[in-house]
């Protein structure tokens, strides 16, 4: 046993070793890594431009998964399609042994945002329809620009270890990561190096002070129909039990924790006035600071749907759709990333650039101080408590080490989701913020798949620091399934008219030339 392991030693020391004698080091491997993302820039801005095209509401990114898997195959990345019992959602994976370094970013848009890139004013390409309003069409380009780049690396040099990219299929619903976390797609895995569109480039650690964390749950009262005015005492109203729901609700909400915060929207209400509603439905997030507290919101909301239906005599089921954890940052990887930040730097605006931005900002009324030209500092976590939006990346980071990397593709100020933040989003604002980001995802993988070390102690902080306290148990139960049947409707009804607007690479250099779209359009 013991002679064995000598042999297995010294076969060690002679082979991989040896080869790492041969490459070259972590700072020429950078320096080769930013030429070679530099060399793809034309890739890059046509995998922005493709997905912008597409526009895909969460839980239908069929195109979108179909292209950026295509192109995963097409560069020897094994795919694995329909994972955690989601349709759109895939693991590419490169490579062998450890360390295991994933990469995530989203790939669904926003409902009613379709808009003409490059225009500073409200001006669909398609009215109503959904678009990138969020900017999630340049999160693949980067990640897989990355990749491509790592994967060529790693093969001419011989450097070890794993390389996965993941989807982020719905996010807008917050409704995948925690059924990844539960079909054990992270386990084995090292570092995550999560990517998310912003107007800076920058990265974060720790736990946030506002509410970033929920569920979100649809309450579905059935009820009993009858003629609304021959026989109403043989009705029971499931809109009854929603509208007594939401006024219990309104009324407790004197009396919870000022962290908390709850939103609604009466789904469906019942079909004509005459017909006493048989079915009504009502969907809630409920918004907390960490676990416990989002728990204990939810459990409320459930204990009020019960106290609608006594007083009604409906019944009601739940359906949850989507749930996230707060997210909880590594440090030691975000400290490794601003380096990396630090030296790729924002990218060079142009004048274009900086029109495009500052007529956009004035036509929302914000200040016109145009695109960031410096990259932010890392900070502490940010003491603010106000600002509460959620991403159910939260899940991911709360079992393995992981950031999210925010790269500059889109302008400061905008409101998020909505029309304004797609301006941007095939333009060469986007493009260009987009090489930035790729370039900072590449040389931080580099950094933790040339360093054991590293990758150590990212482990030991995020088991002694991280969740020494709070250990992961998943918002949702082990009866909730994905709602992958959600925006179906809504995306059959956009797809032909979507269709013919699909960007066309081998005909146009850009999507702003094929739409014919002089860069920027600005009020006169
Ligand atoms: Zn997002």
């Amino acid at each position: 046993m013991r002679s064995w392991h000598l042999v297995f030693s010294i076969a060690l020391l002679f082979t991989p070793q040896l080869r790492a004698q041969e490459r070259p080091g972590l700072e020429d491997l950078k320096q080769q890594a930013i030429a070679a993302v530099d060399a793809r820039q034309v890739f890059t801005q046509q995998m922005v431009d493709q997905i912008f095209s597409y526009a895909e509401l969460g839980f239908q990114e069929h195109e979108t998964s179909r292209y950026v898997t295509g192109i995963l195959e097409r560069n020897g990345f094994q795919i694995e399609r329909g994972v955690a019992g989601i349709p759109t959602a895939w693991i590419a994976t490169y490579g062998s042994g450890r360390p295991v370094i994933a990469f995530i970013s989203d790939l669904d848009c926003i409902p009613r945002a379709s808009q003409k890139p490059g225009v500073a004013y409200h001006d669909p390409i398609i009215e109503g329809a959904p678009g990138h309003g969020e900017g999630h069409n340049s999160g693949s380009a980067v990640n897989v620009t990355a990749v491509l780049v790592l994967r060529e690396l790693m093969q001419k040099t011989k450097i070890p270890g794993t390389l996965k990219i993941f989807p982020g299929v719905a996010e807008e619903l917050l409704g995948t990561k925690a059924y990844y976390v539960r079909a054990g797609l992270f386990e084995g895995v090292d570092i995550v190096l999560g990517s998310h569109v912003d107007d800076s480039l920058a990265t974060s650690y720790g736990q946030s002070y506002a509410p970033q964390g929920l569920v979100s749950v649809q309450y579905l009262f059935h009820g009993r129909a009858a003629h609304a005015a021959m026989a109403p005492w043989d009705g029971r109203s499931a809109l009854d039990a929603v509208e007594l729901m939401d006024a219990a609700w309104n009324f407790r909400r004197e009396h919870l924790r000022l962290q908390q915060r709850s939103h609604y929207v009466i789904v469906n209400g019942g079909d004509q006035p005459n017909v006493v509603p048989s079915e009504a439905s009502v969907w809630y997030y409920f918004r907390e600071l960490d676990y416990v507290h989002i728990r204990e919101l939810y459990e409320l909301g459930n204990t009020l749907a019960e106290a609608a239906t006594m007083m009604t005599g409906a019944t009601v089921t739940r359906k949850v759709v989507g749930s996230a954890w707060p997210p909880n940052f590594s440090r030691v990887v975000a400290e490794a990333q601003q380096k990396n930040i630090e030296r790729v730097g924002i990218p060079q605006w142009s004048e274009a650039d900086q029109s495009l931005a500052k007529a956009l900002q004035k036509e929302i009324g914000q200040p016109t101080d145009g695109l960031k030209t410096k990259v932010d500092e890392l900070k502490p976590p940010s003491p603010e408590t106000e600002k509460g939006g959620s991403d159910d990346v939260g899940d991911i980071s709360w079992n393995v080490p992981m950031v999210y990397l925010r790269y500059p593709a889109n302008i400061p100020h905008n409101p998020g989701h909505s029309w304004v933040d797609a301006v941007a989003m095939a333009t060469p604002i986007a493009h260009k913020g987009s090489t930035a980001g790729a370039k900072v995802q590449a040389l931080t993988a580099l950094d933790f798949l040339l360093s054991p070390e590293l990758v150590k102690q990212a482990r030991d902080y995020f088991t002694n620091v991280q969740t020494k306290d709070v250990k992961y148990v998943p918002l949702i139960g082990p009866e909730d399934k994905p709602a992958t049947e959600f925006n179906k409707d809504k995306m059959e009804k956009f797809l032909p008219e979507l269709r013919k607007y699909y960007y066309h690479p081998s005909k146009y250099k850009t999507y702003l030339d094929q739409l014919g779209i002089q860069y920027p359009t600005v009020r006169k």
